[in-house]
């Protein structure tokens, strides 16, 4: 069975519809066993997010607690059908890890034609690193004509273990686009988007699924802590944790 030694997805009661501190956050997860977490709160224009300023002023936080690794990230919003995004790239450049997504309340994409749109942009901009639980119904998008472009871009495509939990729809859509990445070669990471702390690391489902359909573990960005620190150190440079 495959297991994942960091959770690149997860929230703070910086966003009032989450219940947990980083600093809870981060002890569980050494309780946990997991070597890195990434604090990826919502966005300014999520109803209840954190003002900009919590964004800008993450080195405010230690880079390590309790042997975990912290990594400094936002969940920002996919506005539109143009990728338009809801932090500017000054403040995302200085993030280590950004994960996009399309939330019901505040992306304007609708159709399948926008949300495809969408994605192709945000495969284009290389501030972000993480696409964010993609399979919602809701955002359906052309998942067999933008997985590979994610892929040659160089994007993670995320399996949100709360996604794959929903509805038998979202399960879906998770499969095919996990299908699709296996096929394509592109690398996955398999998050909780904890709401509180003791759901950081709980992805046990999502990683049966990959089991089932036998996706390789060395797509499996977050599977090793090691392989991870690797994709920082290539893109931020070697002496990332000094940032
Ligand atoms: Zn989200
Ligand atoms: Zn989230």
């Amino acid at each position: 069975m495959y297991s994942i030694e960091a959770d690149l997805h997860t929230h703070t009661v910086a966003s009032t519809h989450a219940y947990s501190t980083v600093l809870e956050n981060l002890h569980h997860a050494a309780k946990i066993g997991l070597r890195a977490i990434a604090s990826t709160d919502h966005a300014p224009d999520m109803q209840d997010a954190p003002h900009i300023w919590h964004f800008m002023n993450l080195d405010a936080l230690p880079r390590e607690w309790e042997g975990v690794t912290l990594l400094r990230g936002a969940e920002v919003n996919i506005l539109d059908a143009d990728g338009r995004l809801d932090l500017p790239d000054s403040v995302l450049s200085d993030l280590d890890w950004v994960v996009a997504s399309m939330h019901r309340r505040v992306c304007t994409a609708r159709t399948m034609e926008e949300t495809t749109r969408a994605y192709l942009k945000v495969a284009e901009n290389p501030l972000i690193d993480l696409i964010g639980h993609s399979g919602t119904p809701a955002f359906a998008y052309d998942y067999r004509r933008v997985i590979p472009v994610f892929g040659e871009a160089g994007k993670i495509v995320e399996i949100n273990a709360g996604s794959l939990s929903v509805r038998p729809e979202s399960r879906k859509n998770c499969v095919e686009i996990a299908r699709l990445c296996k096929e394509y070669r592109v690398p996955v990471a398999v998050d909780s988007d904890a709401h509180f702390c003791m759901a950081i690391g709980e992805v046990s489902g999502a990683l049966e699924m990959l089991k089932e359909i036998d996706f390789p573990e060395e797509l499996i960005l977050n599977a090793s802590a090691d392989r991870l620190f690797s994709y920082l150190a290539a893109k931020h440079g070697d002496d990332w944790r000094a940032r």
